[in-house]
């Protein structure tokens, strides 16, 4: 599955398919039996996918986002209707794509705060979430071509790839597009080094990328900030939840704009993603282990008779270190997420799996 030899346009032998179909579906199996849990067992299925998967999630999308692309769950239900050649498989405009890359930054903004009142203590709603999302993701593939409509546009798990896979050293197939359509330019999955800012190409592309490189450090930060509440009833408490994330947002916004002015927009990008994500861990591995400032909040297993809280603070800060020599020192490899498969017009064939021969 992982190869180093693998060059763009590369075919893809049918054992590596069918070990890449399985593992696919193998995670897609895994994700209803969570969305089952989070209905009928809801303590079990808010520890598997708030305390469990969505804790793993940044660390992957730091280190193999390629990985993450090919066995996403949800990127699979997407792309269903493709594999199954019931897309219709239409281009989306430049602006288009701009204006599914804000919403989907806006959607994170709007939904990751609705967590303290709502998902984190509620499985069914966190089911019903998910199962809208993918309601959402199943329409955009009936109508576009590949990743383009849900994977590299409206999913607000995007911004976020974009944001903490700027250093990817993995070299991974294409699991999902069996010939290039370049149904979206510059496509996420095979443009190496790829930022939120890469595309400035539309005011939409230029304000998500903002947001999501300048503003969503302080964002993560301010939503540390907020205890869980047992659902919303009152105003007050609707907006204590967006307070400090829009605070933090804020701050480190207008922090960017200023450092901009000193230090290279692509270093500048990388310090603030190493930020975000250091930022996370730095909050989320203590409450995991309840250490955590609001105590039994996105706790996970109480260790705080197990260990001393200098070990879990050890962790933390090696993390941390660990996540800034990665994505801000380590040498940048040049690779894209997935290697690009061959361009459906050099191909030999147009169909579902088309892996033909390219030289580029
Ligand atoms: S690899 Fe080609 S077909 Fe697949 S998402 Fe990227 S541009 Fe679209």
């Amino acid at each position: 599955m992982i190869n180093s030899k693998l060059r763009p346009g590369d075919r893809l032998s049918p054992k590596s398919i069918l070990i890449w179909r399985i593992a696919q579906i193998s995670v897609w199996l895994l994700g209803v039996v969570i969305v089952f849990s989070l209905i009928f067992y809801p303590t079990l299925g808010i520890h598997l996918f708030w305390n469990i998967l969505i804790p793993i999630a940044p660390l992957l999308l730091v280190v193999a986002t390629g990985l993450w692309r090919n066995i996403c769950p949800m990127a699979s239900t997407a792309l269903f209707p493709r594999h199954m050649g019931l897309s219709k498989r239409k281009k989306i405009t430049v602006e288009g794509m701009g204006k599914l890359n804000l919403i989907s930054v806006l959607a994170l903004f709007v939904l990751v705060p609705l967590r303290h009142a709502i998902f984190d203590l509620n499985g069914p709603a966190t089911a019903v979430l998910i199962l809208s999302l993918a309601l959402i993701a199943v329409v955009m593939g009936l109508r576009y071509e590949w990743k383009s409509a849900w994977c590299s546009g409206l999913c607000p798990v995007h911004p976020v790839e974009k944001l903490y896979g700027l250093n990817n050293k993995l070299k991974l197939p294409n699991a999902h597009c069996g010939s290039c359509h370049r149904c979206v330019t510059p496509c996420p999955d095979k443009t190496p080094g790829i930022n939120p800012l890469t595309t400035k190409k539309t005011m939409s592309n230029k304000i998500a990328g903002f947001l999501m490189v300048g503003a969503f450090p302080g964002f993560v930060w301010g939503w540390f900030q907020v205890p869980d509440y047992d659902g919303i009833t009152t105003l007050e408490q609707l907006i204590t939840i967006y307070k400090s994330p829009m605070l933090g947002l804020l701050v480190t916004g207008i922090l960017f704009l200023i450092l901009k002015k000193f230090i290279k927009e692509k270093s500048l990008i990388t310090i603030f993603s190493a930020a975000a994500v250091s930022c996370y861990y730095w909050f989320r591995i203590p409450a995991l282990f309840g250490f955590g400032s609001s105590p039994g909040d996105g706790t996970l297993i109480d260790l705080t008779r197990v260990v001393p809280e200098w070990s879990i603070m050890a962790l933390v800060v090696a993390l941390t270190l660990f996540f800034f020599w990665w994505i801000v020192l380590s040498k940048q490899r040049k690779i894209s997420w997935v290697i690009r498969p061959a361009y459906a017009t050099e191909g030999m064939n147009f169909g579902k799996y088309s892996y033909g021969k390219n030289k580029g």
